[in-house]
């Protein structure tokens, strides 16, 4: 503590503002996408230059740029770590905004702006502890490797994909990683706060379907073979089944932990009821507990007296722990025959949700919030973790943030009016810099 981490975390702030300046909409279209990502790379390549970390700008293409930096440790055969981050943010359109979202104001106790929590918050305090770090001499006992990456709210092609698949090498002896969606805090009574450990990410699969049946005049093809008709009793199918509580390490390790905080062992066989009563916090775990099949599109025919031939739908499948494979043989069950689909995946993670790197974790986090308690939860949605565990890399979401009781942080999410609380982030650079003193 002390003063000056007061000014570290006065930087993550600024940084924080700063980065959010930098307008790095990423919209999906290389046309539209300007050069905000390698803006930011540099900014933050030229604030860890000042301490002497030098790092490595690679490109896949102009303006998509992707930093990496490695701190060496003492040690040079134990497995490093890899601290990671993307620069780039999703759309914001200035009319539905209170104010300007490439502002990056401080005002009202928040630094608002697109990226304030998904995550130029992240890679602020990242910088800003980095930095302290350097000023204390602090050398890790392991290489820390940090990647502020390109493209994350797409598909990683010009970032952490990029890396995996080109430049493995800068990631070399990297066992575990942290990023995001982790590390945040819920608050459950005055003396106990929850800071959610992303440990396990749930699979990503979205399904297009197809079924093809006999076109003609409506008053004649019957619905036997219509698509439109076999289509969407398949969809109602999928969209009223229960998919089953998946008991992964993760839910165990969360079920016994959640009890232990709480002071009350949780009823397994009742775990919806159980969060359902948690508030927030219901919000953020009853998605990890099971596989979720849910349709989005639906295209079919032109006119009302003419049958199509085709129908076709999409469905945005999230799959439990552990269930890939065995997911999609009863997903093609409930769908049925004549049912043709195509895929585009990402498997399904899960990290240990015990051990060392959890402890370390939950020590910097008792350092400077008392009543912070570390609790694993697995994540809904799918982050550059999904690139990075290609190389092996055990990847947890710890991003720490010590929010304020009742601020709706899921919400803030690719929101309106995106914005994070100024304590905060000073909260989080202190528990990330706490946590990187450990390594
Ligand atoms: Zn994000």
């Amino acid at each position: 503590m002390g003063e000056h981490h007061d000014a570290m975390a006065a930087e993550a702030v600024e940084f924080c503002s700063a980065l959010i300046h930098i307008d790095s909409t990423n919209t999906g279209d290389p046309a539209t996408t300007g050069d905000g990502e390698s803006r930011c790379a540099e900014y933050i390549q030229s604030l860890l230059a000042e301490f002497g970390l030098e790092g490595e700008l690679l490109e896949k293409a102009a303006g998509r740029g992707n930093l990496v930096v490695r701190m060496k440790g003492s040690d040079p055969d134990a497995p490093a770590l890899l601290v990671h981050g993307h620069t780039d943010v999703v759309p914001a359109n200035r009319a539905d905004w209170t104010m300007d979202p490439f502002s990056g104001e401080v005002n009202d106790g928040f630094v608002w702006g697109r990226g304030a929590v998904d995550m130029k918050d992240m890679l602020a305090m990242t910088v800003a502890a980095v930095r302290q770090l350097r000023r204390e001499n602090f050398v890790p006992q392991r290489d820390i490797v940090f990647a502020f990456v390109a493209d994350e709210e797409i598909a990683g092609e010009f970032g952490a994909q990029f890396l995996v698949d080109e430049h493995p090498d800068l990631f070399h002896g990297v066992t575990e990683a942290i990023g995001e969606i982790g590390g945040f805090s819920l608050q459950v009574r005055d003396d106990l706060r929850l800071y959610l450990l992303g440990v396990a990410e749930k699979g990503v699969a979205w399904a297009t379907l197809t079924a093809r049946g006999t076109t003609g005049h409506g008053s004649i093809v019957p619905n036997g073979s219509n698509a439109v008709a076999r289509l969407s009793s398949a969809l109602a199918r999928i969209s009223e089944h229960k998919w089953p509580v998946v008991r992964s390490a993760s839910l165990s390790a969360l079920v016994e932990q959640l009890g232990g905080a709480l002071g009350r062992p949780l009823d397994i066989e009742r775990l919806d009821d159980e969060l359902a009563s948690l508030g927030l916090l219901a919000a953020m775990l009853l998605p990890g507990l099971r596989t979720s099949t849910v349709p989005t599109q639906f295209y079919a025919g032109y006119k009302t007296n003419v049958v199509p031939g085709t129908a076709t739908a999409t469905v945005d499948c999230r799959i439990a722990p552990g269930t890939d494979d065995e997911f999609k043989k009863q997903f093609m069950d409930l769908l049925g025959p004549g049912i043709e689909v195509s895929w585009e995946d990402g498997r399904s993670l899960e990290a240990p949700a015990r051990g060392a790197l959890l402890e370390t974790m939950q020590t910097a986090i008792t350092a400077v919030d008392p009543a912070g308690k570390a609790l694993p939860f697995v994540m809904s949605g799918a982050t550059d973790a999904k690139a990075f565990s290609q190389l092996g890399i055990n990847c947890y979401g710890f991003s720490p943030l010590r929010l304020p009781e009742g601020f709706d942080f899921a919400g803030m999410f690719h929101g309106i009016d995106e914005r994070v609380p100024v304590a905060a982030i000073h909260a989080g650079t202190r528990i990330l810099h706490r946590f990187l003193s450990a390594q």
